[in-house]
């Protein structure tokens, strides 16, 4: 018997082809009629089309959303969501644009209707992560999960291939570490294969040919799934290494999800064998750690940490914050072994089994 404790978070989900045409009667079913639509200034194209589409529903458009939600951009944000009077907020865009929402949600309790154009899975968590005097902090509140989560797979389109993959990797990271999460239960274990299998199936079909709409509505459904993983449950040393290496060290997001991905799997592999052997039949191989690393490698995904800019003496750093902080994870948090897994990742190496040590794992819970 596999005992557990199951909490489902609320959640409307619109998912289809063309239904960003449904986010005024979604304001409406809210009794909302005076929107904000958000955005990056890269995707202020989409917001204006958004805007023009719900007329007199939207008060207008903020388009300056940037990655790792700067509180300083949250600030000009609440004061043209106030001095418009906006009722409700709309964003439309990646994890960066979805933060800037859930951020002014927690500062105004407005609601928000999120319309999500990569995998990165925010749409579907309490979790908000700020960044102040460049320092990422994360906090959970019910308050900043979004009201309405509406997926147009016709936004994807346009995703270009190299965000496509490793948002898709960065996906794939919330469910592999939900299947091994302390608080791990059948449902959302189900739904972190079903995301899992969903990812790998779309994102090679994605790189043949990206304008693919079955692959995309795949790669949708499976940030979906991915991401109510994350919202589920806890994460561990993997979502805690990229906390680090993106917040100290300004790595990109995505990519540092996909190139660590690999090794996390392979220093936890021998305390999470059912887990990750969950993972491994979704491959198709019989190793998950060696497996995702050739299948982001033949996605054309980074495989070096030194390619995204990060130092080699910064590792020790690194090693130090992610072995400091008590959180939960499946194998032991050894400092050793840390360390051989960030220069393997450094350099690129493919991931060969870790010598394990002796006991379980820690205390306490880490955040995404
Ligand atoms: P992003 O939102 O920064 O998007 C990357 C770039 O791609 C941006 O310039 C964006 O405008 C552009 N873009 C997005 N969709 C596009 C499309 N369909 N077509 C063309 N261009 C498009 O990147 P991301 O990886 O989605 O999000 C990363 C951020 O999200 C990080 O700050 C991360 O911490 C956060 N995040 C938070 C959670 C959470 O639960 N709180 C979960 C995952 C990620």
């Amino acid at each position: 018997m596999q005992a557990f404790t199951y909490e489902a978070l609320p959640a409307r989900v619109v998912f289809g082809a063309d239904t960003r045409h449904r986010i005024g009667d979604e304001l409406a079913r809210l009794d909302c009629r005076r929107a904000l639509v958000l955005t990056t200034a890269a995707q202020r194209q989409i917001g204006e089309n958004v805007r023009s589409s719900l007329g007199e529903q939207c008060v207008g458009l903020f388009s300056e959303a940037a990655m790792h939600t700067p509180t300083d951009i949250t600030e000009a944000a609440v004061k043209v969501a106030r001095d418009l009077g906006a009722d409700s907020v709309v964003a439309v865009g990646g994890g960066s644009t979805i933060g800037l929402g859930k951020a002014i949600a927690f500062h105004t309790d407005l609601p928000q209707i999120v319309v999500p154009t990569t995998y990165a899975g925010s749409e579907a968590t309490p979790i908000l992560g700020q960044t102040e005097n460049g320092l990422k902090t994360t906090q959970r509140s019910l308050r900043v999960l979004p009201e309405v989560v509406v997926y147009d797979v016709d936004l994807t389109l346009m995703l270009p291939v190299g965000i496509s993959v490793t948002s898709g990797l960065n996906a794939i990271a919330h469910a592999v570490e939900a299947l091994y999460a302390r608080d791990a239960n059948p449902v959302i274990s189900m739904l972190a294969e079903k995301g899992i299998a969903a990812l790998v199936r779309a994102l090679p079909a994605i790189c043949a040919a990206p304008e693919d709409r079955e692959a995309r509505s795949d790669a949708l459904f499976g940030a979906w799934a991915c991401g109510t993983c994350l919202g589920a449950v806890g994460m561990s040393l993997h979502h805690k290494l990229c906390h680090t290496l993106g917040g100290t060290f300004n790595l990109p997001h995505a990519e540092t999800h996909a190139v660590l991905l690999p090794h996390v799997i392979a220093y936890n592999r021998d305390y999470a064998p059912e887990a990750l052997s969950i993972v491994a039949r979704v491959l198709g191989v019989s190793d998950p750690a060696a497996g995702m690393f050739d299948f982001a490698k033949r996605l054309g995904a980074p495989t070096q940490l030194a390619a995204l800019g990060m130092k080699e003496s910064d590792i020790g750093e690194a090693v130090a914050i992610a072995s400091r902080a008590a959180y939960w994870n499946p194998g032991p948090i050894d400092a050793d072994r840390i360390n051989r897994l960030l220069h393997d990742a450094f350099s690129g190496q493919r991931p060969i089994s870790q010598p394990s040590v002796s006991e379980g794992g820690l205390s306490t819970t880490n955040e995404a």
